[in-house]
């Protein structure tokens, strides 16, 4: 946990920690909080990483511009949401890493069957909201990301990927400002966007087709059962480790993506059921990349590459993370 936790700001600091500081003296006044060294392993899906420097977390949008606008440019800043996409690595995040929580976590059902949500909500409440309101945004029900993560991340599943049904966000830049990003802001591709380094969005407007609350519920509930006979849900994971081959698109729509799986490539390099130290490609699903217990970031890293590397001597193919790796190897 981190050493020092100060509720309103104002802070110095000058706490010894065992990575090099790039914080200022003194650091903004604001109304949320601020944690030094606070470790992340336990706000990952991996249960994997090292401290952030200093964890924000801002009590709303006008707190967070106020801290971007005074904090100096010098000093990066990374948003997580519930960090189910990445791996942290073990030598932790320098600079300010930045958590929404409380604040950002409304769910409004707007005109035109569409939804305006906190960017702190998780995917699968968002879902269910929608669905209540017979908007249908089921593929949103098994992705265990929030929504301000499935933007940026372009997240999607069955066939549907969040610049399908994205209208707009509300972001604040790293200066400060608060903006409306539009579609093309986002610049969507395959499990990705164009947004600038250290821009947060707090919120997100999307929009579903209109159906029948039962029928959407009821295709909820196919997606969780698939999911579950197929994937391994209850191991700590990201999700896919790496993108299918080839499967990149400017759109990120199913019917411009290729067809080979990276699960398929790693199976025939033989690489299905690996372990470095605790990490393992899960033998139900060989692109995921499980915690077994006791997994460092290293070990996953490391299996990750070893992986890409076999792939590679088995069949030319050269595969591209999907789950990011950030921060620093100790
Ligand atoms: C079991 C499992 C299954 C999964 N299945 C799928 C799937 O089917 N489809 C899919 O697309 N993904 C899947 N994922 C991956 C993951 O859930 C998605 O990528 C999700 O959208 C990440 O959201 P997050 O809140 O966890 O973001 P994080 O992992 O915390 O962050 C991911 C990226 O988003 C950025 N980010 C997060 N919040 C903000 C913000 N407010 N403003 C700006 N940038 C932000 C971070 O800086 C980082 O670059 C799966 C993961 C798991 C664990």
């Amino acid at each position: 946990m981190g050493r020092a936790y100060i509720v309103g700001g104002g802070i110095f600091c000058g706490i010894g920690m065992g990575m090099k500081k790039t914080l200022p003296e003194k650091l903004p006044k604001v109304a949320g909080t601020y944690t030094l060294d606070r470790s992340l392993a336990d706000l990952s899906w991996l249960r994997v990483g090292g401290a952030a420097e200093l964890l924000f977390q801002p009590a709303d949008v006008a707190d967070l511009q106020l801290f971007l606008r005074e904090l100096p440019t010098s000093v990066s800043v990374f948003p997580i949401g519930v960090c189910s996409n990445l791996i942290i690595r073990d030598g932790g995040i320098r600079g300010v890493v930045i958590r929404m929580g409380r604040g950002f976590n409304g769910i409004e059902i707007l005109e035109g069957n569409r939804v305006r949500a906190g960017v702190a909500t998780l995917d699968a409440h968002v879902a269910r909201k929608a669905a209540q309101a017979g908007i249908d945004l089921a593929f949103l029900r098994t992705i265990p990301g929030a929504i301000g993560g499935a933007a940026k991340m372009n997240a999607g599943c069955y066939g549907v990927y969040t610049a399908d049904v994205f209208i707009e966000a509300q972001a604040v830049t790293r200066s400060g400002e608060l903006v409306t990003l539009t579609k093309d802001d986002m610049g969507f591709a395959y499990r990705s966007t164009e947004l600038p380094d250290g821009l947060v969005i707090t919120s997100v407007v999307l929009q579903g087709s209109a159906d029948d609350p039962q029928m959407i519920e009821a295709k909820m509930t196919d997606a969780l059962e698939k999911r579950a006979a197929t994937q391994p849900v209850n191991e700590r994971s990201c999700g896919s480790t790496f993108r299918n081959p080839a499967g990149f698109s400017s759109t990120g729509r199913a019917d411009d993506v290729h067809d080979l799986k990276a699960w398929k490539v790693i199976d025939d390099a033989g690489m299905r059921g690996a372990s470095v130290g605790g990490a393992q490609m899960s033998p139900m699903h060989s692109n995921f990349m499980i915690n077994k217990g006791g997994a460092t970031a290293a070990d996953l890293e490391d299996l990750g590459e070893k992986v890409r590397k076999r792939v590679f001597e088995n069949s030319k193919i050269t595969l591209e993370w999907e789950i990011m790796r950030v921060g620093e190897r100790s």
